[in-house]
């Protein structure tokens, strides 16, 4: 902590020594010289910019701050071109276009490598400073990436006397097996993979901050070294990182921290991994947390796209975490309860599967139970995709008035009139369609309750939807006799042109009356309430 602090006290000291600078001088008058001092300052062509390309040839760009001649007479003096690459000194900008080489290195001075397409350097991106702080940013124009073979890294020797080089990593896509800086370690809006063997001494390192933002930052090193270390500091918001090592101490793998909405992973030791989620984060990269591993939610936490998390059974999840001596994040365990929604999904003609939420589950645990369909109260399974058939009589109705008894559908719940409107409809599993079917009603029919308010206005609430009966290209031709029965709640609100108890009848629909129900069809946007 006391190391953090010095840090910022410096920060402070180093913004008003710059304050003090330029109100000297505009008292002095020479304010546009001086302008001109600062912005030289901050973005210094460097010294020297060479390039060994792939072919192991030393391209010298820049030489004693001189930008040198590419060769290439149609190019203006401001430009070296080599190849799928350039250097562009009036913006100070070496712009890789799908380039492969071998080594870049760049020395007392600003640089901005802007990526293009997909770019590899086979071995390092080194930078020096002998004459105080620069800044090496590594920006893509749109989804550049850039793979290094060996290191990224500040080869300054700190003698203290604050030469150092700053690194920016910008909108870019980025794998290096290292990344050091003697400066600041800036993420933004990034892709980052530092992947160490068993030789390096760390996978991220620097000598002052880091700070991550908006970014995936995966570290790993083959040892039970400092995986991401700073002097000063470590500030993480809305990213996620993945930092592991291999046989080490959790307090090795991210040397403390400030982190807000992130998710941040710890792999050391053993393979023990251990997930630690602050604020409201999102998750950038699929997470799991394997069955030996654990995730804390530090209070109030959560993540909001838990599609990405997977937690294996076995896993440990604690809540309402807080922090053992600034490094171990530990919390209350969560058990997962059967207290939350139950909804049911659809399996076959047989079973269908019940789904129980975990009431405040903070990885939105579901029970999954697979049940064989079985009809309850109305007629309906628990499901709703399965309803109780209608009974089939032949010798008790005279439909046409015949003499002769016909073969009529029996009705007397809410589900028998679904599966009647699935026969009709064609829609049954296993039943035939039968378009020309008859029915009667033997009870009043109440499929949901209150769907309108007392005034004839759409209630609140949800309600079981209704299919109407028939359909334009396969109208209806049997008879439908309600026997002065009632159908009530039904609910519609789909696109549809033909709405109502039956959508296209030729038939013959008699003595039924629709109550509370409330049918909603566009394109016309009919709404017609019945009660
Ligand atoms: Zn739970
Ligand atoms: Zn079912």
């Amino acid at each position: 902590m006391k190391r953090r602090k010095r840090g910022i006290r410096r920060m402070f000291a180093g913004v008003m020594a710059v304050l003090m600078a330029l109100s000297a001088v505009n008292v002095s008058g020479w304010g546009v010289m001086n302008a001109k001092a600062e912005e030289t300052t901050t973005r210094k062509v460097p010294q020297t910019l060479s390039i060994v390309d792939e072919s192991q040839q030393f391209i010298s760009i820049i030489m004693n701050g001189e930008l040198q001649n590419d060769g290439d007479s149609g190019n203006a003096n401001t430009l070296y071109e080599g190849t799928n690459w350039h250097y562009d000194s009036a913006k100070n900008q070496l712009v890789l276009q799908n380039a492969s080489v071998q080594h870049i290195t760049v020395e007392d001075g600003d640089l901005t490598v802007l990526l293009s397409g997909e770019n590899t350097v086979s071995g390092n991106i080194t930078s020096y400073s002998s004459n105080g702080e620069h800044t090496l940013e590594l920006k893509s124009d749109n989804s550049g990436s850039l793979t290094v073979g060996t290191r990224i890294g500040d080869g300054t020797i700190s003698d203290g006397s604050g030469k150092k080089m700053n690194l920016k990593i910008t909108d870019a896509t980025v794998h290096a097996p290292e990344i050091s800086c003697k400066g600041s370690l800036k993420i933004e809006n990034s892709h980052v993979i530092v992947s160490s063997g068993d030789s390096a001494n760390y996978a991220i390192d620097t000598g002052c901050d880091i700070s991550i933002t908006n970014s995936y930052v995966e570290a790993k090193i083959g040892k039970g070294e400092y995986v991401i270390s700073s002097e000063n500091g470590l500030i993480v918001s809305n990213s996620q990182i993945m930092a592991c090592n291999s046989g080490g101490y959790e307090d090795q793998v991210i040397d403390g921290g400030s982190f807000s909405d992130a998710v941040v992973t710890k792999q050391y030791g053993n393979n023990v991994t251990k997930s630690v989620v602050y604020g409201t984060a999102s998750l950038i990269e699929k997470l799991t947390i394997p069955n030996n591993g654990t995730i804390v939610f530090m209070q109030g936490a959560s993540i909001t796209n838990q599609e990405l998390l997977a937690v294996e059974d076995g896993a440990k999840i604690l809540v309402n975490g807080y922090m053992i001596e600034g490094i171990e994040a530990s919390g209350d365990t969560h058990t997962h309860n059967k207290d939350g929604d139950i909804t049911y999904t659809w399996k076959d003609d047989k079973e269908h599967i019940k789904n129980v939420a975990c009431k405040d589950c903070p990885i939105g645990y579901v029970t999954k139970e697979t049940e064989t369909h079985s009809i309850g109260e109305n007629g309906f399974c628990a499901c709703n995709n399965v309803y109780q058939p209608a009974d089939l009589t032949t010798d008790k109705y005279d439909m046409d008035g015949n003499d002769s008894k016909d073969e009529v559908y029996e009705i007397s719940n809410a589900g028998q009139l679904y599966w009647f409107a699935g026969l009709v409809n064609g829609t049954l599993s296993g039943v035939t369609q039968n378009t020309s079917a008859n029915a009667v009603l033997t009870k009043d029919i109440v499929v949901n309750k209150n769907v309108l308010k007392s005034d004839g206005t759409l209630n609140d609430g949800t309600f079981k939807e209704w299919t109407p009966i028939a359909t334009s290209a396969s109208p209806y031709t049997g008879i439908f006799e309600g026997q002065n029965h009632t159908i009530s709640g039904l609910y519609f609100k789909q696109e549809a042109s033909f709405v109502g108890l039956f959508s296209v009848n030729s038939g013959k629909i008699a003595n039924v009356g629709i109550l509370d129900s409330y049918f909603y069809g566009q394109p016309e946007g009919t709404e017609k309430d019945i009660f």
